[in-house]
């Protein structure tokens, strides 16, 4: 290897390339970065364009913007070409902003307006806002698509709506729907409101390979995308929604997806709810799941073997009693290759796992 590199650096120095058009494996690159119970979540297919799904929180020195950076060098990505906000909670925008001050964000795609009317969540809003006005921005309604070279990137959710049509290749009847309970407002209260249910939520297929990203929309939701006819198909990946948490995930959903590996972007008290992993443990076919944390509400009983867990600490006390974990962290890295076949790392241990095309 090491006669390779001279000539590689030459290559390099000959040939410089626009920094998000470089040249690349035929691969679909996805970090599943770490940011304690919020989303964030990149992107990079074969041109080399990249997509980051939303931004983690604000403050803490830019703890979730400088961990977003280090994927994306990783990842040898110097500007985010598309970012995609979810859904305008501060677990999802907060980071926007400092990760504009590291690298250039060209587009912003996001629902629209916020639906939270409170003066403390609109103030949130408009620092976003702010930033979205200064790059290329675009709301996005079900059936839209992201034009990102190589891939077909779909939003099936998004401003309350979902698809009012199957996706091609889709709609066959979904048997998880029988037995579908709708959540109450004493489940629904007790994390989610109205703006999870705006959470824009998307399918995104690489050839044969296939994932879903869901953001936080809701349990409820999930029924008119899936019952009674799956509008969405099956999916190889499924990128567990909503942290975790038990207001998402239903059987209509995940079972009927059929996914071979399932990574969860919990925190180590967020989300990851003991429902969750029971739904995901029944998952016909589902041959792993991975957890950017280890889940204190779980336990042992519901944790996969740590070789699966990215982060295992839950960060030191603070003066108010919660507890932080600053610093760097590790991520879930998956690379997909176009015949469906996929490898999953750890890049805690390096630990990793591939799975073969269907
Ligand atoms: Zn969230
Ligand atoms: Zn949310």
């Amino acid at each position: 290897m090491r006669a390779v590199i001279p000539s590689l650096f030459l290559v390099l120095l000959i040939n410089p390339a626009p920094s998000a058009q470089t040249a690349r494996n035929d691969t679909l690159e996805i970090y599943v970065v770490d940011v304690e119970g919020g989303e964030a979540t990149l992107f990079v297919g074969p041109s080399g364009e990249s997509l980051l799904v939303d931004t983690g929180w604000p403050g803490f020195d830019g703890r979730d913007a400088d961990r977003i950076a280090a994927a994306a060098r990783q990842a040898g990505v110097e500007q985010v070409d598309y970012l995609l906000v979810t859904h305008f909670h501060t677990d999802h925008m907060g980071g926007a902003v400092q990760l504009a001050e590291r690298m250039p964000v060209r587009n912003f795609i996001d629902h629209g307006e916020t639906v939270d009317k409170e003066q403390r969540w609109l103030d949130r809003f408009q620092v976003y806002a702010d930033l979205r006005g200064r790059g290329v921005h675009r709301a996005v309604r079900p059936g839209d698509a992201i034009p990102m070279a190589g891939l077909d990137v779909v939003v099936i959710a998004s401003d309350g709506a979902v698809l009012d049509a199957p996706l091609d290749g889709a709609g066959a009847a979904n048997p998880f729907c029988d037995g579908f309970t709708f959540q109450g407002a004493e489940i629904t209260s007790r994390y989610g409101n109205a703006e999870d249910d705006q959470s824009i939520a998307m399918f995104i297929r690489f050839g044969e390979f296939r994932t879903v990203i869901m953001g936080d929309l809701n349990w409820n939701r999930e029924h008119p995308l899936m019952c009674p006819d799956n509008k969405v198909g099956a999916a190889d990946l499924y990128l567990v929604s909503h942290h975790g948490s038990e207001t998402s995930g239903s059987e209509a959903l995940v079972h009927a997806l059929a996914p071979r590996a399932a990574i969860m972007n919990n925190g180590p008290r967020k989300g990851g709810a003991v429902q969750t992993f029971e739904i995901l443990g029944a998952a016909d076919g589902l041959e792993d799941l991975w957890l950017n944390h280890y889940s204190i509400p779980a336990g042992d009983a519901h944790n996969p073997p740590e070789r699966f867990i990215a982060n295992l600490e839950e960060g030191a006390p603070q003066a108010d009693g919660r507890t932080v974990h600053m610093g760097p962290a590790h991520w879930i890295h998956v690379s997909a290759r176009r015949d469906g076949s996929f490898t999953v790392t750890n890049s805690r241990n390096g630990f990793s796992r591939t799975y073969n095309s269907r």
